[in-house]
């Protein structure tokens, strides 16, 4: 059966510092990343979401109807992006989450490969987030 996937994202990323999800989709394409699970075969992208924001009050199910809208799609994969898996504090309770409620779905931490270590990925998306917040706070 083709593999069907998904690929859950960080608002943070997406939202504020406007990440196309270009990084992930190229190493989709070239099988590189997590996505080398799939070396030589052929997969669909049914779609791509980014989480709620940073859950405070909220539990990590506040997570799953932005993952039904991609099972809704017949997702069998669900990649965790790799900004998520390393920054997100969250991830691993989000991951729990989602396979606590679909435990049908195979949930896969990462996306493309690292273009950095993740020290200085952390450090450079903390700076463009302080940037962002200076700039529309005057
Ligand atoms: S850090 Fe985690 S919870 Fe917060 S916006 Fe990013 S992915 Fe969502």
């Amino acid at each position: 059966m083709k593999r069907k996937l998904g690929i859950l994202t960080c608002s943070n990323m997406t939202q504020v510092l406007d990440c196309p999800v270009g990084g992930c989709l190229n190493d989709l394409r070239n099988r590189q990343g997590a996505f080398a699970l799939y070396e030589n075969s052929s997969v669909d992208l049914v779609g791509t979401i980014s989480c709620n924001g940073c859950p405070t009050s909220t539990g990590y199910d506040v997570i799953l109807p932005r993952v039904a809208g991609l099972v809704h799609y017949g997702m069998t994969h669900l990649h965790l992006s790799y900004c998520m898996v390393v920054l997100c504090p969250f991830a691993n309770k989000y991951a729990k989450a989602i396979k606590a409620g679909y435990p049908g779905l195979e949930v896969v931490m990462g996306t493309h490969e690292p273009h950095q270590s993740d020290d200085e990925f952390r450090k450079q998306i903390r700076n463009q987030l302080a940037e962002r917040h200076t700039a529309i706070i005057p």
